[in-house]
């Protein structure tokens, strides 16, 4: 993971947002390379979600959410996460991420000041593996207490009181990190909350409003809207791709959690009937859709969410996992959420949201079923996907590792770089320009003329272009009259080398990167 944040950084991908303020947690910036990446992603999902079906409409909802909406779908009395905090250091830790764990606790009822100037009443416990590391409770404890005494207390000036030792299995009480005890769990709303309008009064409720924590609020708002307006019949599907924002208790894993980020979704109407079967239809245009964009179906386990981990509301959940370096973890979320989140807003604002069946003559609340993918995690997955280190040996038998990002070429961020073999060779550079124009209205390219060939065949290969074009003698007729016109296009992954005619160049990397 270390050798793909550092890449990411150095070649442009990623950066953390405000980094020469000493960064914002949770907040990424894409740089010129991934930004290409991340609309190629989202242009990718959009055509196949939306362009290329007939019952699937887009749409692009507000961020600034009205309170009422997040009050009707359940947001602002329940989307916390539990969070607790560490006695010792106070970081603040996911209390259901906590993993179970046994060994010796040290209980202790309370410490005191060796010189006897302090002296304190309170419960701490530290966890170590066994009995054997009591010095290493001891002086966590002591660190705890110190704390407590006051700023310029050292633990050696501590006291420890009423020390017990007891075997301890299984439990979330404790910092894995240090052994500390933690505080007890308490509920954090994970909502961005804001004040809209100038008014003076930042508890009044009519302007109290959110960042949203979902895009689908905003199409359940619009779904009567949008069958109003579009001529949609069921089953139909509306689409969005935008902002999402929640502020995490403990963002990590690089862009993997993120308290800013982007969603992916659909909701997908449908009569009462056809949810289930829809609910597996999707998991396998989700699937293929990562196999196309270059995460395989091998590397994603479907999790069959059980019952006692589902939503109430849900009949059934899939949940797509990928295995970044750091574990097994959600990409996206097809969840089966009958007709939940319409009724809740039929409810909430008063007006009616049924659909009338024009052929049964019957009325009721659509169902929907929801595949949510995450765009900043599909990124990282299909970097760390595309991540290879390839060792070759030269001619003289010389060993060298040849960093390697395998994109597929239509998420690749440029899809062709072009180069003239000498910079010095008017025109070579000509043509290579010309070339550079020609393609530059149908995808991103790069010209570069900078250093040997193999230095930027290197550069592009570190970036994930799959085509590097160059313009050399050949082009030119000099050797061998026939390659006139010609060029020399490399391929990133096998690097092996064909000559394509200029003219030609256009459609051929056309069927190539689409
Ligand atoms: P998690 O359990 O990892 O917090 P979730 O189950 O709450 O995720 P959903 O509410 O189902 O996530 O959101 C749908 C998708 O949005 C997720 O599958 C993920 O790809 C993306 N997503 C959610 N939270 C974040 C985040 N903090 N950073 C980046 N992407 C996110």
């Amino acid at each position: 993971m270390e050798k793909i944040v550092s890449l990411c950084k150095r070649r442009g991908f990623i950066f953390q947002a405000a980094e020469i303020y000493g960064g914002l947690n949770g907040c990424w910036d894409y740089g010129p390379m991934g930004v290409e990446l991340k609309r190629n992603l989202k242009e990718y999902w959009w055509r196949k979600t939306v362009q290329e079906r007939d019952d699937v409409v887009g749409m692009d909802g507000s961020i600034l959410t009205h309170n009422s909406v997040l009050v009707a779908s359940g947001h602002v009395g329940g989307f916390s996460d539990p969070m607790c905090d560490c006695l010792l250091t106070k970081e603040r830790l996911r209390a259901d991420q906590v993993p179970a764990q046994s060994g010796m606790g040290f209980f202790y009822t309370g410490a005191a000041k060796k010189d006897g100037s302090w002296n304190m009443e309170k419960e701490y416990s530290v966890l170590v593996e066994t009995e054997k590391q009591a010095d290493k409770a001891r002086k966590t404890a002591a660190q705890y207490y110190a704390q407590l005494a006051g700023k310029d207390v050292s633990h050696k000036e501590i006291e420890l009181q009423g020390e017990r030792m007891e075997p301890v299995t299984d439990s979330t009480m404790y910092n894995p990190a240090n052994g500390s005890l933690l505080t007890e769990a308490r509920e954090f709303n994970l909502m961005f909350k804001t004040t809209i309008g100038a008014t003076s009064d930042e508890n009044d409720p009519n302007a109290t409003g959110w960042l949203r924590p979902e895009t689908a609020q905003s199409i359940f708002c619009q779904y009567k809207n949008i069958l109003d307006s579009s001529r949609v019949k069921l089953p139909f599907g509306i689409a969005q791709i935008g902002k999402s924002f929640r502020n995490e208790i403990n963002p990590r894993n690089f862009t993997f959690r993120s308290r800013e980020f982007e969603q992916m979704e659909i909701e997908y109407f449908c009569r009462p009937e056809d949810g289930l079967r829809l609910v597996d239809e999707w998991l396998e245009k989700r699937l293929s859709f990562y196999d196309e964009v270059g995460v395989p179906r091998e590397h994603i386990h479907i999790l069959d969410v059980p019952d006692d981990e589902r939503a109430f509301y849900s009949k059934k959940t899939y949940d797509l996992e990928y295995e970044f370096p750091f574990g097994i973890q959600e990409l996206e979320g097809i969840a089966y959420r009958t007709d939940y989140d319409l009724t809740c807003h039929q409810k909430g604002s008063g007006r009616p949201l049924e659909y009338f069946d024009e052929e049964t003559r019957e009325k009721f609340i659509p169902h929907v079923v929801e595949p949510s993918a995450g765009c900043d995690r599909t990124v990282l997955a299909i970097i760390c996907e595309a991540y290879d280190e390839e060792e070759l040996v030269d001619d003289k038998g010389k060993k060298d590792v040849r960093t390697v990002l395998r994109f597929v070429p239509r998420i690749a961020p440029i899809k062709a770089a072009i180069f003239p073999l000498l910079k010095k060779n008017e025109e070579q550079v000509r043509i290579a320009r010309e070339i550079e124009k020609t393609l530059q209205p149908w995808m991103t390219v790069f010209y570069d003329e900078a250093g040997a060939v193999g230095r930027r065949y290197r550069r592009q290969d570190e970036v994930g272009t799959p085509f590097c074009i160059t313009v050399d003698f050949e082009t030119l007729g000099e050797n061998d009259p026939s390659l006139k016109d010609t060029v020399t296009i490399r391929h990133r992954d096998s690097m092996e080398q064909e000559r394509v005619a200029v003219k030609d160049l256009l459609h051929w990397l056309i069927a190539r990167v689409r």
